[in-house]
């Protein structure tokens, strides 16, 4: 298949709601699956899933996990920070894919931006943290995720590397094949992970 990795810079309309739909249908797949959530007993439920109604207390409408407007408006805000970068996949001219990230300064105040209690007293510095990447669920395991990360890692000048996955994600598997190794765990089975780029 014939991917195409391209910059996006925030002032491309069509790309934002692109990559918003990109995250939505990935995020709401395995092994996320936050499709849709439930506002009384908070259960959280594919995207696949089809009932109006909550299937687990009945109690009320499902509500989308993750809504285009807020990933669009949390894409603006994260791409407003320092060095801040978000590059996509293109296959036959559409996006399937997208990685992006921004310069981070770990300090005390970072446990808690990155929900990693104790985080600040295993690392210090100037980090790029790799913030959100996602490639639509019929496009992974075919290598376009690795390709999109190392294009990332490539395109920003900080040899230290930050991010946060899921514990033995595609991503932990990327990471973890680059000489990342995992830091910290933290609560829902999440990792924070560091890969140091000068060592290459
Ligand atoms: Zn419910």
């Amino acid at each position: 298949m014939d991917v195409e990795i391209v910059k996006i810079i925030p002032s491309q309309k069509g790309a934002l709601e692109d990559i918003a739909s990109v995250y939505q249908k990935t995020f709401g797949s395995d092994p996320w699956n936050e499709g849709y959530r439930c506002p009384v007993c908070e259960k959280v439920f594919p995207l696949s899933c089809k009932e109006k109604e909550c299937p687990s207390c009945a109690k009320a409408i499902l509500e989308e996990y993750w809504p285009i407007e807020k990933i669009i408006s949390d894409f603006l805000t994260e791409m407003a920070k320092p060095k801040s970068l978000c590059l996509a996949a293109l296959a036959n001219g559409e996006i399937i894919g997208f990685a992006w990230g921004y310069e981070i300064i770990v300090d005390p105040s970072i446990d808690l931006r990155l929900e990693a209690p104790g985080l600040h007293q295993l690392a210090s510095g100037v980090y790029f943290y790799l913030d959100e990447a996602a490639i639509l669920p019929p496009f992974q395991n075919k290598g376009i995720g690795k390709k999109l990360i190392q294009r990332i890692f490539m395109e920003q000048n900080q040899s230290n590397i930050l991010l946060r996955t899921l514990n033995g994600s595609r991503m932990f598997q990327i990471i973890q094949k680059m000489d990342g190794k995992p830091a910290l765990l933290i609560s829902r089975d999440r990792v924070i992970m560091t890969l140091d780029l000068s060592l290459y």
